[in-house]
């Protein structure tokens, strides 16, 4: 069914009753052609693009819980691609691009809201690394504009800018980025891969990859034997478990990360802001939230829930950067299971093991990467050859000495 302003008066005019579901609740065929271990925004994006784009007829998303049910629904929603390496940067310009015609392309409202994204600095050394990551963003062909402390007094009032120890020296701002509803995102790549035959089973785990010869012959899941050609694994926080069952030792640490929202107020945050002197960062949803998060929690865990000394340490920053903030009331807060690379950027890669991909290692930021991470692994797994975006993400660049660590921050990732 596809949806219009046409489709809405019908059904206005019928009591809504013509609508329906989204996506089949197919049974497990006994083969596919490829399967996608992982229902988030990543193997979802995968499916969907490797049926549209790429010509793929049988293919199967299985996935433990229920569809969007992991990272891809607790995300703080920002998108951006105001990167700095040349690794990183094509990539996710690539995801923005993509991003921009996802509406159209899914014929589903993802509600992304290109309202600007603010990176505060407070320092000369942090003014210099911002300045310097706006130059590498042009060299891309990327806008971004350096705001100075006046320019941002007037456009963000509220914020605490004569902090006597992190005072507000300026901003970069990247005006084409944004949020977008990140469960709409799930539901969107899940309805459009349904529309192409794609089987979505959900509640199925997998539990073991069976392999005969080195090569991969499917599945062991909750239920039951699943064959196929080609297998892609995308489960972000539990990418080692999954990896394990394949006897695949992974340069991945499971992190929690959480994220908070408050009552509905009318709207005040106008931008996404990020705090330079922390790593606060805030949106406001259209509901009327403060949506905001900080670090992760910094031990490994696959537990979906947080630590109360991390939701201490967020507040702090948050009142930090907009005083104001301490009489709102916060509603709920929730965590996530982040899948850490070492050199805190992706992974989209072959494995060692014939017909065995791999998507892994978004760390906390890969909800802006959904369309382009998605693209990419379907025209991997596709063609088995690298798209070009994607050239700098492969998993043996830690072998061969070529990490992208955007942060700077070395093999650390409980500190990218
Ligand atoms: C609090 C928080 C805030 C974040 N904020 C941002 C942000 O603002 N911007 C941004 O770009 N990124 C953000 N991220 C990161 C982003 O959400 C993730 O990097 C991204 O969603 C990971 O990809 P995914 O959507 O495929 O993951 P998921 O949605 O986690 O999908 C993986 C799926 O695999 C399934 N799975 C795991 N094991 C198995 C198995 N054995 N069998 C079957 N299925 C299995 C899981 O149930 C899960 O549904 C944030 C994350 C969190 C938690």
């Amino acid at each position: 069914m596809r949806y219009s302003a046409l489709a809405l008066i019908k059904q206005a005019f019928q009591g809504n009753r013509g609508w329906t579901p989204a996506w089949r609740e197919p049974q497990p065929k006994a083969h596919y052609d490829v399967i996608i271990v992982g229902g988030g925004g990543h193997g979802l994006a995968t499916a969907y693009y490797l049926a549209k784009e790429f010509g793929v007829k049988n293919i199967a998303v299985l996935e433990k819980g229920y569809l969007g049910s992991g990272n891809v629904g607790r995300n703080t929603t920002i998108v951006r691609s105001n990167y700095l390496l040349p690794g990183n940067e094509p990539f996710y310009e690539f995801s923005l691009k993509l991003w921009e015609g996802l509406e159209q392309d899914l014929n589903y409202n993802v509600m992304l809201s290109q309202r600007g994204i603010i990176n505060l600095f407070h320092n000369d050394a942090d003014r210099d690394a911002h300045i310097r990551r706006g130059n590498a963003m042009w060299m891309e062909g990327v806008p971004a504009e350096l705001l100075d402390r006046e320019t941002l007094k007037k456009m963000m009032p509220f914020l605490n800018f004569d902090h006597a120890r992190f005072p507000i020296m300026g901003g970069l701002l990247q005006k084409r980025a944004g949020t977008a509803r990140h469960d709409a995102v799930a539901w969107g790549f899940a309805r459009g891969a349904d529309r192409h035959g794609v089987d979505l089973i959900q509640h199925c785990e997998v539990t073991g990859i069976r392999r005969e010869n080195g090569v991969v012959m499917g599945v062991e899941t909750s239920r039951g034997f699943i064959g196929c050609g080609k297998l892609g694994l995308a489960a972000a926080g539990n990418t080692s478990v999954v990896g394990q069952m394949a006897g695949l030792k992974l340069p991945i640490e499971s992190h929690v990360l959480q994220a908070f929202v408050t009552e509905g107020l009318k709207p005040c945050i106008d931008h996404v802001i990020t705090y330079g002197a922390g790593h606060f960062y805030i949106s406001q949803s259209d509901k009327g939230g403060l949506v905001f998060g900080a670090e992760i929690d910094g031990y490994s865990s696959y537990a979906q829930r947080g630590n109360l000394a991390t939701v201490e340490h967020v507040m702090e920053e948050g009142v930090t950067m907009i005083p104001g903030l301490s009489r709102v009331r916060v509603l709920r807060s929730w965590a996530g299971v982040m899948d850490m690379s070492m050199d805190g950027s992706p992974i989209i890669s072959r494995t060692d093991i014939d017909n065995l991909y791999l998507n892994c290692g978004w760390c906390y930021g890969g909800f802006k990467a959904t369309p382009a991470s998605g693209f990419c692994f379907a025209h991997l797994i596709a063609k088995g050859e690298t798209h070009p975006a994607a050239r700098f993400l492969r998993l043996d660049r830690f072998e061969r000495g070529y990490p992208i660590d955007e942060h700077g921050a070395g093999p650390q990732p409980n500190l990218h």
